[in-house]
């Protein structure tokens, strides 16, 4: 294009959004300290940054614009009433400071949803405290290890998780201290319990497990992982970030799982992908109560008379968070739930396992299906075939369905199958935009028989095209400067 759209330089010196009135009060001037002569801010007109920001957001995909398949992330449509709710003033006005007496709403708002993340899993006691999936983790490790140390049961170094399991589990587990050892998949996809019976022991402290896993699958035998587990005398955490496929159907706590965590982001609509901020709860079983971060919620009912207070679980093993966890997060999920109730929770998970196995057989003869049995909420697919008969890589894939307004999968994870594209469509996809995904995968298909150059040279209708992903790891530069800076701008930031 030869006419390059207005984006960055557009302040022109004098340009105003507001102009206040003359202040009633004498002018007090800021400390010296605080002042910055060189800030260069640009000064624009009301329209100018409705427009900047309107631009810019409309350069990155979201689930607002169309399908996001992001296998794992369950990037499912977040209720704008959610968003309400948590805007009230009563909610988003509050201080994390304020006496008790003064915010029993909120108290029982968390309490309330500790209850029903717990009734909906089968554990016992929940904490809110934890700001993400991954977050959660680190609560469940640090959680086992108080339990073993407690018991005077100190040689308890390993953690055993199976190749299935996202990278955060053994990245967490080597945080809190822990020897990772990776558990193989058998083929149909479980953990493979013969190889599980000869790595437990007397150093076993637990095993992390994603259930269903990262192939979006059941794990067929979950029950007897649990016993071989615990017969070791390890603790079981289910990474719960695959929630979204069993509410209302299956409960983690029954299966005798110690500790879970679950993914507020994910299954319960709050924002999350660039959104944020995420919230990870962890529920645990009855014997694990003590050891949660603290503080907790709890209820008081004496007589008629009902309060909500903090308190400072018996064994915690400290915080994790400042103040409360993200407290605005909890509004949201807590209207999801009650939006839903415990029939359209089910509800939910029965249309997300319906829509994925939907893509999946409708996709399954022109994509390998490397574990094709009935899915979950999500499906890995592969390019496999794409690849060795015609040179086009799932990467390549990704970028083409970039072109149809569809945000693509998520590509070659988990890391046991090849050229992985792992799908999750979610419950609230309708079937018009299910089919429209199977057709756009399906033309790709077709091109990378056809005209395999269109596909390894897309995406041609996106901002930008293919990024130097290596580049900007390497040489991470999060801070935009104007290309031609005005020198005080450019001693400002060398004087930073
Ligand atoms: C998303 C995810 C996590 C991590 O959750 P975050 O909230 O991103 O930290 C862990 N395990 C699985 C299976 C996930 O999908």
């Amino acid at each position: 294009m030869a006419v390059e759209p207005l984006i960055y330089e557009l302040g022109k010196s004098g340009r105003r959004a507001v102009k206040f009135p003359k202040p009633t009060v004498p002018e007090t001037p800021l400390p010296e300290k605080l002042r910055r002569e060189a800030l260069n801010w640009p000064e624009v007109s009301e329209i100018d940054v409705i427009r900047h920001y309107t631009r810019l957001s409309q350069k990155n995909h979201a689930i607002d614009i169309n399908m996001y398949p992001l296998g794992s992330c369950t990037m499912k449509y977040n209720p704008k009433i959610n968003e309400a709710v948590a805007r009230y003033p009563g909610f988003a006005r509050l201080h994390p400071y304020q006496p008790e007496s003064t915010v029993q709403g909120a108290l029982e708002l968390m309490f309330d949803l500790q209850e029903m993340l717990a009734e909906i899993s089968g554990f016992d006691a929940v904490t809110l405290q934890p700001a993400a999936g991954a977050h959660g983790e680190l609560t469940g490790c640090l959680i086992m290890r108080a339990y073993h140390a407690e018991r005077g049961d100190t040689g308890r170094t390993k953690m055993i998780i199976p190749d299935s399991a996202h990278g955060t589990n053994p990245a967490t587990a080597r945080m809190a201290g822990f020897q990772v050892v990776t558990l193989p998949s058998d083929d149909r996809g479980n953990a493979d319990v013969d190889k599980l019976r000869a790595l437990v022991g007397p150093d076993t402290a637990g095993l992390m497990i994603t259930n269903p896993n990262t192939l979006g699958l059941w794990d067929e035998h979950i029950a007897e992982v649990v016993e071989i587990v615990h017969g070791a005398g390890g603790l079981v955490y289910n990474d719960g970030a695959n929630f979204n496929a069993i509410l209302g159907i299956a409960r983690p706590g029954d299966l005798d799982i110690d500790i879970m965590h679950y993914n507020l982001h994910k299954t319960f609509s709050t924002p999350h992908g660039g959104g944020g901020p995420g919230s990870g709860p962890v529920g645990v079983r009855k014997e694990l109560a003590k050891y949660l971060p603290t503080p907790r919620v709890r209820k008081i009912t004496e007589g008629d008379d009902v309060r909500y207070e903090w308190f400072r679980p018996e064994a915690t093993i400290g915080r994790l968070h400042s103040f409360n966890g993200n407290f605005g997060m909890h509004v949201r999920a807590y209207c999801y739930i009650r939006m839903h109730g415990a029939e359209g929770l089910r509800q939910i998970s029965e249309d997300a396992v319906l829509n994925a196995n939907y893509l999946m057989t409708q996709l399954r003869d022109r994509y390998e299906m490397p574990y094709d049995r009935t899915c979950m909420h999500e499906f890995v697919a592969s390019g496999n075939l794409q690849k060795q008969q015609h040179g086009v890589k799932t990467l390549d894939i990704a970028k083409r369905l970039l072109d149809f307004g569809v945000h693509p999968p998520t590509t070659y994870f988990p890391l046991i199958v090849p050229e992985a594209l792992m799908i999750e469509p979610t419950e609230t996809e309708s079937k018009e935009s299910l089919d429209y995904f199977i057709d756009a995968m399906r033309q790709i298909a077709d091109e990378a028989e056809t005209t395999p150059e269109l596909v390894t040279s897309a995406p041609h209708t996106t901002e930008t095209k293919r990024l130097d992903e290596v580049g900007a790891n390497r040489n991470l530069n999060l801070r935009w400067q104007p290309e031609a800076a005005p020198e005080r701008e450019k001693e400002a930031v060398a004087a930073d």
